[in-house]
């Protein structure tokens, strides 16, 4: 059984990296995949875990050389998901969480039109300010930049097949859990999943 894809998208400072990770917590079956960025590392940022830091260079090679699933330039950088990452974990089964911007959302439910796709959004514009600004990783001007940035990515949001509003964290979680639960329990899914239990059930007295 080949595993599923899923999406989650966000504007910086939707919170979306802190809800991904409380969902890979208590998800242990869903597998991150770790993208490859021109971008340099932020400060306690860990090559192979946060990124695949590699130079603008490389990754114009990797992308001519056809190693991406999907990339795209995302507030001035490189951002993609290497076909050597998801493939095999696919291919095993494995459920896979891409967290990538709208760009990527949308090549990548062109490439695999099974993929569930999720938009976090912030509560209000105010709250999104003031999680951008006290950010402390990130210079005056990135913060301009990603505040423009953030309504062309929230302008996509209605693209996606699930919207959460990250206003009360634990409600978040929640609904991102009951999006995954609901994935798993689809009709097709079930019926490969529990083969043995239907004919089981079906077989004659
Ligand atoms: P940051 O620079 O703060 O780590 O990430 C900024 C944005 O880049 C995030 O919103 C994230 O969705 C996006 N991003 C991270 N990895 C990828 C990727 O592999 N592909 C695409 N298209 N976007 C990505």
């Amino acid at each position: 059984m080949t595993g599923t894809l899923y999406v989650i998208a966000a504007a910086s400072g939707s919170g979306k990296t802190s809800l991904v990770k409380a969902l890979l917590e208590r998800e242990p079956d869903l597998a991150l995949s770790v993208s490859y960025t021109s971008r340099p590392p932020r400060p306690g940022e860990v090559d192979g875990q946060h990124y695949h830091f590699v130079s603008r260079q490389v990754f114009e090679h990797m992308a001519q050389a056809g190693a991406f699933f999907e990339y795209a330039n995302v507030h001035g950088d490189y951002k993609g998901t290497a076909r050597s990452v998801i493939e095999p974990l696919l291919a095993q089964g494995r459920d896979v969480l891409l967290e990538i911007d709208w760009q990527g959302a949308e090549q990548v439910r062109r490439l695999w039109p099974d993929t569930l796709s999720v938009f976090i959004l912030p509560p209000s514009r105010a709250e999104l300010e003031r999680r951008l600004r006290h950010r402390a990783s990130d210079s005056p001007d990135q913060i301009t930049r990603r505040l423009a940035d953030s309504r062309i990515e929230i302008a996509h949001a209605r693209e996606f097949d699930f919207i959460v509003v990250n206003d009360d964290f634990a409600q978040a979680v929640t609904d991102l859990r009951a999006i995954f639960a609901c994935r798993r329990l689809r009709r097709d899914a079930q019926l490969q999943r529990h083969a043995t239990l239907f004919d089981d059930l079906l077989k004659p007295d």
